[in-house]
């Protein structure tokens, strides 16, 4: 059963949403303000966290800073009366999976819940032989999951989270060529808008953090008029 975190100091939305979730089969644990949320977070390690910005003793932004510190990996949804387009950037920046304006309907934010749920779920690699733990390897690079980084030939390089997600998925889908929607579909949250070109200026980034020369890249190479193919063996072009 999967157990949810409601972040919330609204009596009625709080309990508007228990029972939604509850009435889905979700576990649901309950917080009425960011540090009861933070500590309950930190020691439940729910499966996903639903969290309001304006709370009591800590606000939003606050607690999901301190929860990405803290490498929580659940995905965080933000539910937010402020829909400023500030707010939803500084969400995102933070390590948000998702921004949800208040009012919304429940269907609505079940459906989100639903969609971050599989996001994450899919970006867990299958790539045990490659895997050890919470690290990875390939060529020249081993990659560290949980220090959100990785050292190429000696040198080290820290990934965003988003940067880290894409390589994830990338190490599932090892040999597989990709096309630019694929990878947008399943690496992107869609209220971010993002674009194919989101897709080339990240694949840009990871090479020149994975690449040994990221100007002839061997192991995430282009596939033209497709999109990417990863190699964990580095190609010979
Ligand atoms: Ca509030």
């Amino acid at each position: 059963m999967k157990r949810i975190l409601v972040i919330e100091d609204e009596p009625l939305l709080r309990m508007a949403l228990t029972d939604a979730l509850r009435a889905e089969g979700f576990e649901v644990l309950e917080a009425a303000d960011g540090e009861m949320g933070l500590a309950s977070a930190l020691r439940e390690d729910p499966d996903a966290v639903l969290l309001d910005l304006m709370l009591p003793k800590r606000d939003g932004f606050s607690v999901l800073r301190a929860l990405r510190e803290d490498r929580l990996a659940a995905p965080v949804l933000i539910l937010s009366a402020r829909g400023a387009e500030y707010d939803r950037i500084q969400g995102f920046e933070y390590g948000a999976d998702d921004y949800i304006v208040k009012p919304f309907s429940m269907q609505e934010l079940l459906l989100r819940l639903g969609a971050a749920l599989a996001r994450r779920a899919g970006a867990t690699p299958g790539v045990a032989h490659e895997r050890d733990g919470h690290r990875a390897r390939f060529g020249g690079v081993e990659v560290d999951f949980e220090a959100f980084s990785l050292v190429n030939r000696g040198v080290r390089h820290g990934l965003s989270r988003l940067e880290l997600e894409l390589l994830t998925y990338f190490l599932a889908h090892e040999g597989e060529v990709l096309d630019r929607l694929r990878l947008l579909s399943d690496v992107w949250n869609p209220s971010e808008s993002p674009t194919t070109r989101t897709v080339d200026q990240h694949v840009l980034k990871l090479r020149k953090k994975i690449e040994a020369d990221p100007a002839a890249p061997r192991h995430l190479v282009t596939v033209h008029g497709i999109g990417y193919q990863f190699l964990l063996a580095p190609s010979g072009r």
